[in-house]
């Protein structure tokens, strides 16, 4: 299975992209939501996407509407990565088309327990 991790903090990505390894995804990287819609276009289609909320040119939510008003699109699932704890982060994250969301500081296990809820399987 293939994942792309979007965040403007390198650190952040070597983190999710350990995480997701361990989980047996094949790892892409980008930085920001225009990055990350230019490699779409480009490169193989990921079966999920964890997405930033915070990032500059296109921050997570401006990447999940871009992505859900393409129906192509469609299969894959897109979890938000928010450090926003207020319910209307939350309300924002599902109005905006994404799957699922986790906050940070987040742990493997709590990761890998909102992937389950999407459907992929624990290793
Ligand atoms: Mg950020």
């Amino acid at each position: 299975m293939k994942a792309l991790v979007i965040d403007d903090s390198k650190a952040m990505r070597m983190i999710l992209k350990k995480m997701l390894t361990e989980m047996d995804f094949e790892v892409s990287e980008a930085e920001n939501g225009l990055a990350a819609l230019s490699l779409l276009e480009t490169g193989p289609r990921p079966e999920l996407v964890l997405v930033d909320w915070n990032m500059p040119e296109m921050n997570g939510y401006e990447f999940v509407r871009a992505v859900r008003s393409r129906p192509e699109y469609d299969d894959m699932k897109l979890v938000m990565v928010t450090s926003e704890t207020q319910a209307d982060g939350v309300d924002r994250v599902v109005e905006a088309g994404a799957d699922e969301y986790v906050t940070k500081p987040f742990t493997r296990e709590s990761l890998a327990e909102k992937l389950g809820l999407l459907g992929f399987p624990r290793s």
